[in-house]
């Protein structure tokens, strides 16, 4: 089977629909018939899923991790802290959960996992994403990310 890759998956020719999609959607997918499938191992799926694609997209400083959330539109990106062994990200709006009733646990790995993945190729280093807050899981104002940066 061939494997569709990120820039194919991105050659969009939808010349009277457009290239947006409501955010309805990805999170049918992502939320709904993905746990359907997999249950639990949705979320353990969703960040190697998100990590794998992160490291992909060979992205070579921070600004351009920035950029690209810009330009998926995951949230309103804020980094209060950053230092050698830890990166903080919040997310405001996050596109995988706000405005969800929350439902007790953590809901976006996939976030976390692309954060991992992208800043892992932008250091040269190994990076951990832990979600620490989540918006749609328990209420939480932001979905929080600590990137734990390892040697
Ligand atoms: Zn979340």
């Amino acid at each position: 089977m061939k494997p569709i890759d990120i820039a194919n998956a991105l050659q969009i020719n939808r010349p009277e629909t457009g290239e947006m999609v409501g955010v309805g959607l990805y999170r049918l997918l992502r939320l709904v018939a993905l746990e359907d499938i997999l249950g639990s191992g949705a979320s353990a799926v969703s960040y190697y899923a998100g990590k794998k694609m992160g490291k992909e997209l060979q992205l070579k400083k921070l600004d351009d991790f920035l950029a690209l959330c810009e330009q998926l539109k995951i949230g309103q990106i804020k980094i209060p802290t950053m230092t050698a062994e830890l990166i903080h990200v919040d997310v405001h709006e996050c596109v995988t959960c706000a405005g969800l009733s929350p439902v007790g646990r953590m809901l976006c790995h996939f976030e976390g996992g692309l954060m991992a993945g992208a800043v892992e190729s932008i250091l040269g280093k190994h990076v951990q994403a832990h979600e620490v807050s989540c918006i749609g899981g328990f209420g939480h104002e932001t979905c929080g990310f600590d990137l734990q940066i390892h040697d």
